[in-house]
């Protein structure tokens, strides 16, 4: 493909000098797990987001899981979610014993419509949890509200959220919680898993840590000493220095991303497809620049056809998955419309000007080569 969707060799080679002096400096290190560059790291991290504090461990999928374990979230009890999102929502609420409850999603932002929540609440309610679906914020005020009125703990699902802000507010920094993903292909991506949580409660930073290294307690990365049943779910010294690396190019990259979305809305106003909104109190942090289309599939292919790579994030939400079926308590017709209609553009920072102008081009003619199709 001419335009692929994402090219993270791309993201390599700017800023390889200084990706290949990190890994180096560590390999010669001989100090390959919580060590300097995981706290250097966490430190960084939490400062770049403006929270007190930050745990640094294997995945997304374990930064949810450790964090509802660190708040004693498991069996019995239920976390309200969402089930347009990536399948690892419903996967780590699952890994902790927890039961995910999905309401539906609001049609224009396509993440948690707050407006459902209250229905949704029960005895066993212990949590919710909002995903910021693309690095559109969701309307966390309402949320917050809600919580505090049922006593219940808001744990942000930011896997996709990286430079994302809700009025003002950084992502990841509203709730008790922010759980961040490094997977390869996220606003901060690693070569290889990753994950964070951030908080502002300095003592489950400290519990999220000790689970995530065996359950070893005490002050200073104490051993041998298990005050939890624990988890081996650790970030390693090579991608947390990587992870620092690409940390100072963040806000350079997620202004970028913004000028690529602002591109896309200037040439596709007008374009025969429902363009991503970004709401008055949000900014968009754009990890995928998703727009809807009553004719996807025949726009995907079209695209393909003139050498442009679009993809389907998510073709099948969580509660239609053969392994977790049955969750749905309720229809979730948006949730069900929205995986017809969304198709993800390309939104990397070193597209370039010619490979966006051809994305432009092919979506603006759709229609035009496929006169008799339906
Ligand atoms: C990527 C992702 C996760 C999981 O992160 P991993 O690092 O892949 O475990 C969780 N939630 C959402 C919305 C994601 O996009």
């Amino acid at each position: 493909m001419e335009v692929p969707c994402i090219d993270l060799a791309a993201g390599y080679l700017e800023l390889k000098p200084e990706l290949d002096e990190a890994v180096e400096r560590v390999l010669a290190s001989g100090s390959y797990v919580l060590s300097e560059n995981v706290d250097a790291f966490e430190a960084e991290f939490a400062g770049w987001l403006g929270a007190a504090a930050a745990a640094a461990v294997g995945s997304g999928t374990d930064a949810i899981y450790l964090t509802l374990r660190a708040l004693e979230i498991g069996a019995g009890d239920e976390v309200i979610t969402v089930s347009h999102t990536a399948v690892n929502t419903a996967m780590a609420v699952l890994k902790a014993g927890a039961t995910p409850v999905f309401v539906d999603i609001d049609p224009e932002t396509l993440g948690m419509d707050p407006r459902l929540l209250e229905a949704a609440v029960t005895d066993s309610t212990r949590a919710i949890m909002p995903v910021h679906l693309y690095g559109h914020p969701v309307d966390m005020d309402p949320v917050v509200k809600l919580a505090d009125d049922y006593g219940l703990a808001v744990i942000e699902d930011c896997a996709q959220a990286h430079g994302a802000f809700y009025r003002g507010r950084a992502a990841g920094t509203i709730g008790k919680a922010g759980c961040f993903s490094f997977y390869p292909t996220k606003n901060l991506g690693a070569c290889g898993d990753g994950g964070s949580v951030v908080t502002n409660d300095p003592d489950l930073a400290a519990r999220i840590r000790s689970l995530a290294n065996c359950g070893q307690g005490g002050e200073g990365r104490e051993r041998r000493r298990n005050v939890f049943r624990g988890d081996v779910s650790r970030l390693d010294e090579l991608q947390a220095a990587i992870l620092r690396v690409k940390l100072r190019r963040l806000s350079q990259q997620v202004r970028r991303r913004r000028e690529i979305a602002a591109f896309y809305r200037r040439e596709l106003t007008g374009a025969a497809v429902a363009l991503p909104v970004e709401k008055d109190w949000a900014r968009h942090s754009y990890h995928l620049y998703v727009i809807r289309s009553k004719e996807r599939d025949r726009l995907k292919r079209h695209l393909a056809a003139a050498g442009v790579e679009a993809l389907v994030h998510y073709p099948v939400p969580a509660h239609r998955q053969p392994a977790y079926a049955g969750l749905a308590r309720a229809p979730l017709p948006e949730t069900e419309a929205a995986a017809t209609e969304v198709l993800s553009l390309p939104v990397f920072p070193q597209l370039t000007k010619t490979q966006l102008d051809r994305v432009a081009a092919a979506v603006g003619s759709l229609g035009q080569t496929e006169p008799g199709s339906p």
